[in-house]
C-alpha cells in the first residue's frame, strides 16, 4: 500500500502527529497529546506526488502559504556561489540514546539535549536530524542519492539545518544501527543506544549557506542552511532499507531569486 493510502485513511490525530513531526520541524513542537480532541480540524496531509504533491501544498492550508507564495524557499541549486573565508561552524555533538520515528514522510532520529553547534556567535541546540532520498540540494545541477538533515534551534526560537549530502558507496558504519531499526509502520518507533551524531559528519566541514525554509509544509523561511560540501558515503542496501519505507521525499528544487550563496573555502 502506498504512502499516500496509508496517510489518507489514518485517523485525524495521526495526521496531527505527521504535520507536527515531519521535516525540518523541530521535535519539541506539542505533541498530538497536548491538542483537545475537539480542537480545530487537523491540517490536510501533504505528499510528494499526486494531487497533495508539492504543487499543491500551498492551497493544502491557510498556515501553508508560504510553500506557495514564498521568496526564499528551500531546496535550491548550490551554484554560482561567493567564495568566502567563514568561521568554522563548531559542533559539540555528544553520543547518546536516540528515538527514531516513522512520520510518514521520513524517518526522525530524535536526539536527547547535550548536542549544540555554534556559528557566527549564536548556539543551536540539535533537536533532531531526518533523511531525504534522494536529495533535496544539488551542487552545480547535480543531484545526490540522499541527504541528511541535522536540524537545530536557538534560544529565540530561529532554526539552523546543517546538511549532510549522501553518496552511494561503503556502507556508512556510523549510520547502521539507524539503518537496521527503521521502522516500517507510521507513527512507529524504535531506539538506537549510544549513536554519536559527530560521527555522521565528513572530515571535510567546509558548507554552502543560505537563507531558506523547511523544505515541507509550513514551509517556514528564515532558516539558515549549512551544507556540507563533501558528501558521506552510504550503501546501496541502505538506502534501499529507507527507500523500501519511505517513498521519494525530496521536494522539487525552488526559485533562487536574487539570494546569495557563501561558499566557505576557509579549508578548501
Ligand atoms: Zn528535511
Amino acid at each position: 500500500m502506498s504512502r499516500l493510502h496509508r496517510a489518507t485513511s489514518v485517523p485525524a490525530i495521526l495526521l496531527i502527529v505527521v504535520v507536527l513531526a515531519s521535516c525540518g520541524r523541530p521535535a519539541a513542537e506539542p505533541a498530538a497529546e497536548d491538542v483537545p480532541a475537539s480542537a480545530e480540524p487537523a491540517e490536510p496531509a501533504f505528499t510528494y506526488t499526486g494531487a497533495n504533491g508539492p504543487d499543491a501544498w500551498g492551497d493544502l492550508s491557510p498556515e501553508y502559504t508560504a510553500c506557495a507564495d514564498g521568496s526564499a524557499q528551500s531546496p535550491i541549486d548550490l551554484v554560482d556561489a561567493d567564495d568566502a573565508d567563514l568561521a568554522d561552524i563548531v559542533f559539540d555533538y555528544r553520543a547518546g540514546d536516540v528515538e527514531l520515528v516513522d512520520t510518514g514522510h521520513t524517518i526522525q532520529v530524535n536526539q536527547p539535549a547535550g548536542s549544540s553547534i555554534q556559528v557566527e556567535g549564536d548556539r543551536y541546540d540539535l533537536l533532531q536530524f531526518h533523511f531525504h532520498e534522494p536529495s533535496e540540494h544539488t551542487i552545480d545541477g547535480e543531484q545526490f542519492a540522499g541527504e541528511l538533515h541535522l536540524v537545530h534551534r536557538d534560544e529565540a526560537g530561529g532554526l539552523a539545518v546543517v546538511a549532510v549530502l549522501l553518496r552511494e558507496g561503503a556502507s556508512s558504519a556510523v549510520l547502521a544501527p539507524v539503518f537496521d531499526a527503521l521502522p516500517a509502520e507510521l507513527d512507529a518507533t524504535a531506539q538506537v543506544e549510544g549513536f554519536d551524531p559527530s560521527r555522521v559528519l565528513p572530515e571535510q566541514r567546509t558548507t554552502y549557506r543560505y537563507d531558506g525554509s523547511l523544505t515541507t509544509p509550513p514551509c517556514t523561511e528564515g532558516v539558515s542552511w549549512f551544507v556540507l560540501d563533501t558528501p558521506i558515503e552510504v550503501s546501496a542496501a541502505q538506502l534501499a532499507a529507507f527507500s523500501g519505507i519511505i517513498e521519494a521525499n525530496n521536494r522539487p528544487l525552488q526559485a533562487r531569486g536574487d539570494r546569495d550563496i557563501a561558499h566557505d573555502t576557509s579549508r578548501g
